[in-house]
């Protein structure tokens, strides 16, 4: 097989065969239709959670979560929600096992490349970038190559903070939201091709993460989301027509379903009398206040503009300080649910927390009940159990997992999804309608919620020079970095989890194994205090 093959990898979030099939076999998704037939096509496994935030890093590291440290959008080792960034990943990530073999790479729009790591080549960084004020690129000065008349505008998005925009206009203007989604799609896309053409690279990657969006908000209106995959689809061909002799390897960090229920995990915490809060959430004022902005939604969305108050500082600062943990009483709270992504639950130790209650000795008597509480949970409408797996973190990461991962991860049965929000789900109905003194634990996806979320499987298209015609193969998110190293004969460091994708290729590339280097500072000195100065 050809040297140094060129590489470029698409990412496609939440992209699912369970949709893209049909779409396919229609002749809607020709570049897809034509890569399944003169290439592989097949699922990629996820992590546990299969959530964005984790599932990128593996992607883009080779190495399972309990080794690079990102379980979530927030740091699990503390209450607030303090985004992750790049600096607190532990293993390298490809752009570094490229730079050190001296190629160059384009890396675009990966979530939780923040701050971005001086490398060989150019780095604009993706989803967990606080603002358009941060540095997001490297080298700096590409940045303000980011204008329309040199390499394109670049929809910068921001985690939680643009959520409430985002639900308000898929509900009461979808096709509008379809057209944000496709134009973030473009913008990420042209901004990468454009790169490409000007500068030297061996290595290009871009994730198009806006089909996350559309599929969460947008599910049971097809079309649209259809729409969405058209536009992803149209630019991999320009891609493909323009660079014929690189290999394609074109992922998604997990697949995309219809929730049938909600499972609202600090409301089960708060019956059962493991959470406790500071005001009642039947009736308080913020569940008063949420309920009200439910009722009010539409006329909110038409007259308010939403998009600049939440990314104004203030509004971020409120957003990224709201949700469930603020009406928690800490001080009496032995466990509660880390956030909507997480799908862990934390337990309030007293040695690790200013205002932790649970002792150390009652630390796995604690774990075993909550353990036998997710269990026993079952749907009362189907007596099925709502949890397919449950996991102290040593036995899912390994005793010698980084960044303190949560105390306890499920994983939910497929029809269910999961929620943080400590309030009633029925809305103002409960208070109106419901002498109910707890909180309802199980709810069809309502205002709250998502109409999609996430499934375990995503998607793994490759296609090229030296890659099998129309096989079905599987893999899982750490091969994908292995993958690429042996596609480029470069080593593959033996920290790095995951396999060779072997089987996809015609002849199959050599694989050298070496030694990983000990763990280099991912930032210099000076980046580090850059970054302490930011504001986040
Ligand atoms: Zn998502």
């Amino acid at each position: 097989m050809a040297k140094n093959s060129k590489v470029i990898v698409v990412g496609l979030d939440g992209g699912t065969l369970d949709l893209m099939e049909p779409w396919m076999d229609a002749g809607k998704l020709p570049t897809f239709a034509k890569i399944r037939e003169q290439g592989i096509c097949g699922k990629l496994r996820s992590t546990t959670p299969y959530y964005s935030a984790p599932a990128w890093v593996s992607m883009v590291t080779g190495c399972n979560p309990g080794k690079h440290g990102i379980y979530d959008f927030f740091h699990t080792d503390t209450f607030s929600k303090k985004l992750v960034n790049s600096r607190y990943r532990k293993t390298s990530a490809i752009w570094n096992h490229l730079t050190d073999a001296g190629n160059k790479s384009i890396i675009v729009n990966v979530p939780g490349t923040y701050p971005p790591e001086s490398i060989n080549g150019i780095m604009i960084t993706g989803l967990l970038t606080p603002s358009s004020e941060s540095e997001f690129t490297y080298p700096k000065s590409i940045k303000n190559d980011l204008v329309k008349d040199k390499i394109g505008e670049y929809e910068l998005e921001q985690v939680a903070v643009d959520d409430i925009p985002k639900n308000l206009t898929a509900k009461y203007a979808p096709e509008k939201f379809a057209d944000q989604v496709k134009n973030a799609i473009i913008s990420h896309a042209t901004v990468t091709i454009n790169l490409m053409e000007k500068h030297e690279w061996d290595f290009t990657m871009v994730v198009l993460r806006s089909t996350d969006d559309a599929m969460h908000l947008l599910w049971g209106k097809e079309e649209l989301i259809l729409s969405c995959y058209q536009t992803a689809d149209d630019y991999i061909n320009r891609m493909m027509e323009r660079y014929p002799e690189a290999i394609f390897i074109i992922v998604s960090d997990h697949g995309f379903g219809k929730p049938q229920k909600y499972l609202y995990v600090n409301n089960l915490l708060y019956n059962t009398g493991y959470l406790k809060t500071i005001s009642d959430p039947n009736y308080n004022l913020s569940s008063l206040m949420t309920m009200l902005f439910d009722k009010m939604s539409r006329l909110i969305f038409h007259l308010v503009p939403l998009h600049k108050l939440v990314r104004s500082s203030i509004g971020r600062k409120f957003i990224l300080s709201s949700g469930s943990s603020r009406n928690i009483d800490f001080s009496q709270t032995r466990a509660f649910y880390h956030s909507v992504c997480s799908r862990g639950i934390r337990i309030n130790l007293k040695d690790k927390y200013k205002q932790g209650i649970v002792d150390k000795k009652d630390y796995e008597k604690l774990r075993m009940e909550l353990t036998t509480l997710l269990k026993n949970l079952k749907d009362p409408e189907t007596g099925r159990t709502l949890i397919k797996n449950i996991y102290r973190w040593e036995e899912l990461y390994g005793e010698n997992a980084v960044n303190d991962p949560l105390d306890i991860i499920f994983d939910l049965e497929e029809e269910y999804g999961a929620q943080e929000l400590l309030q009633p789900p029925e809305g103002l109905n409960h208070i109106l309608c419901s002498k109910k003194k707890s909180l309802s634990i199980l709810s069809p996806p309502g205002f709250y919620d998502w109409m999609g979320d996430h499934r375990p499987n995503g998607i793994l298209f490759m296609y090229g020079k030296n890659i099998k015609s129309n096989q079905h193969i599987d893999a899982n998110v750490i091969d994908i970095v292995p993958t690429i190293l042996a596609t480029m004969n470069i080593p593959i460091q033996n920290n790095i989890d995951g396999r060779v994708i072997e089987e996809a290729f015609i002849t199959k590339p050599t694989i050298k194994k070496i030694d990983t280097h000990k763990k280099k500072k991912i930032l210099t000195e000076t980046e580090i205090k850059r970054i302490k100065k930011l504001k986040i």
